[in-house]
């Protein structure tokens, strides 16, 4: 481990010590000229880092991938992946992992550049990305963070003052993220498929002792393992189908063995409630529709299931058995975690069997009038139901009805839970013209207080303050439906 003194850069490179056929050594390419539009000062302060230091000229070389901090490795890491249900070969084509930063607590984190130049794995990319998809990935991802869903960080982003050629010229940029880790089912799609069951072995013992320590000692560590991933995904997904998240780009290389949330790339917030919702303007057939989530990250687990089997036992069939077995626990758990968090956002603390039926005929409501999902919570947590667009409908009338006489039967004063809805419905999401506004505020003029004042208003979405009211409201109706882009 070195530290970088002033900054406080601690680095060790565990990942970069695996077998060599996992990585490839590549720097940074530096640019030109580099300013720094964007430092998360809380998240460097939790990272022990010096703001100040972070701030300047040595600091931001650092993010601009122009110098590399002391005892930094920097590689791109190999991992393939099964894209819309395509196997291939892929790798960080335009990202850099610096190494891992140890904070003073302890905890060990991936520090990665995206969008620092061409590496072995670039294909026919330019290694570069532009600076409106980089400030959308970290309004979102900190937005998740807001949220408390798990996910990867934004630290900082930096404009490049390059040029990068999409359909026209965009500004370059580069975004500085945070990671409990970056291993994906891709990176074992890629060990199991092109490595030997020795190297396989290291990497399910490399993820274990990172992310998943408690059953390191365990004699059935590879199924724990796999359990493990599950449990994590399976409450990860319930937790974005609880917000309206649609990730739309699930690939398997984009979902994480440490249960974060990666890859911004198409991803949006529903607005009005239609399970079949889809933003992204590659996903034409709705394979990553919202509904369709749970079902794509137990498939995906599939996937990660066939990269262990070699580890789970030595006669095929039985550990086919063993992956199946764990692999059916995935539709039980997910549906616990989101019928849990369901009965939270409407403020039921026991449990009725009914309760499930309850909920589908809200969502079913919701879905006939168009109402819009964050909206539709946020009313029923403020009891003003009057604030809805099924306000005055019949059936909605009778569903309140019965959801009071729900509320009534549970020993729990409405008091208790109001303020349990209110811990549990978000006031405000990412919205898209929001975000929208605040990234052409900052990349068309450069003026990064839209994006400021959205980002503090997001960083608590669960306060219910003043502030935040503003940023309630939809948008002019359009006829368009909103697209979100990938790869950009
Ligand atoms: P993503 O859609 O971000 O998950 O990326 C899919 C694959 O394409 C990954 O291997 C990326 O590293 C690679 N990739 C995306 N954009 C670029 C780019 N501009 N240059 C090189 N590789 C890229
Ligand atoms: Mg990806």
């Amino acid at each position: 481990m070195t530290q970088n003194k002033e900054t406080g850069w601690n680095f060790d490179n565990s990942y970069a010590r695996l077998p060599e056929s996992f990585f490839k050594s590549v720097e940074p390419t530096p640019v030109h000229s580099k300013e720094l539009v964007v430092l998360n000062k809380s998240l460097a302060t939790f990272l022990g880092l010096d703001v100040n230091e972070l701030r300047s000229e040595d600091g931001i070389e650092v993010f601009a991938g122009n110098r590399i901090p002391e005892g930094a490795h920097p590689i791109a890491q190999a991992y393939a992946g099964h894209q819309f249900g395509h196997f291939t070969m892929l790798g960080d084509g335009r990202a850099v992992l610096l190494g891992e930063h140890i904070t003073p607590s302890g905890e060990r984190l991936d520090i990665q550049l995206k969008g620092s130049g061409r590496t072995p794995f670039s294909r026919g990319g330019d290694g570069r990305s532009t600076l409106g998809p980089m400030l959308r990935e970290y309004i979102i991802s900190e937005a998740m963070h807001g949220l408390s869903i798990p996910t990867n960080r934004s630290l900082s982003v930096v404009a490049t003052g390059e040029s990068v050629l999409r359909e026209t010229k965009l500004p370059g940029a580069i975004l500085t993220r945070v990671s409990s880790s970056h291993l994906r089912i891709g990176t074992f799609q890629y060990v199991a498929n092109w490595g030997n069951v020795e190297e396989l072995r290291i990497l399910a013992d490399y993820a274990i002792k990172r992310h998943f320590p408690e059953i390191k000692d365990n004699e059935d560590r590879y199924l724990a393992l796999f359990q493990e991933v599950i449990k994590g995904q399976a409450a990860l997904i319930a937790k974005w189908q609880l917000v309206g998240f649609i990730h739309g780009v699930m690939n398997t290389d984009n979902m994480t063995i440490s249960g974060e949330t990666i890859d911004y790339g198409p991803c949006a917030f529903m607005d009005k409630y239609d399970p079949a919702t889809v933003f992204s303007s590659i996903d034409v057939q709705g394979r990553y529709a919202y509904q369709n989530q749970p079902a794509i990250g137990q498939w995906n687990l599939a996937r990660f299931a066939e990269t262990l089997l070699p580890l789970l036992h030595e006669k095929e069939d039985h550990a086919v058995e063993l992956a199946q077995e764990a692999h059916s626990e995935f539709e039980e758990l997910y549906h616990s975690h989101w019928l849990a968090g369901m009965r939270r956002k409407l403020g039921i603390l026991n449990e009725e069997e009914q309760d499930k039926s309850l909920i589908e005929d809200l969502l079913q409501i919701m879905k006939k009038h168009q109402a819009d999902f964050t909206n539709t919570f946020r009313a029923l947590t403020l009891d003003k139901p009057e604030d809805t667009v099924m306000a005055g409908a019949r059936e909605f009338t009778h569903w309140y009805d019965q959801w009071h006489e729900r509320l009534a039967r549970q020993a729990e004063s409405k008091t208790s839970a109001y303020q349990l809805m209110k811990n549990s419905n978000p006031a405000v999401i990412p919205r898209n013209h929001r975000v929208e506004e605040a990234l052409e505020a900052a990349v068309e003029k450069g003026d990064y207080n839209v994006m400021a004042e959205l980002m503090d208003v997001l960083s608590n979405p669960y306060a219910y303050s003043p502030e935040q009211e503003e940023y309630t409201k939809l948008p002019e109706p359009s006829n368009l439906p909103y697209r979100t882009f990938c790869g950009t």
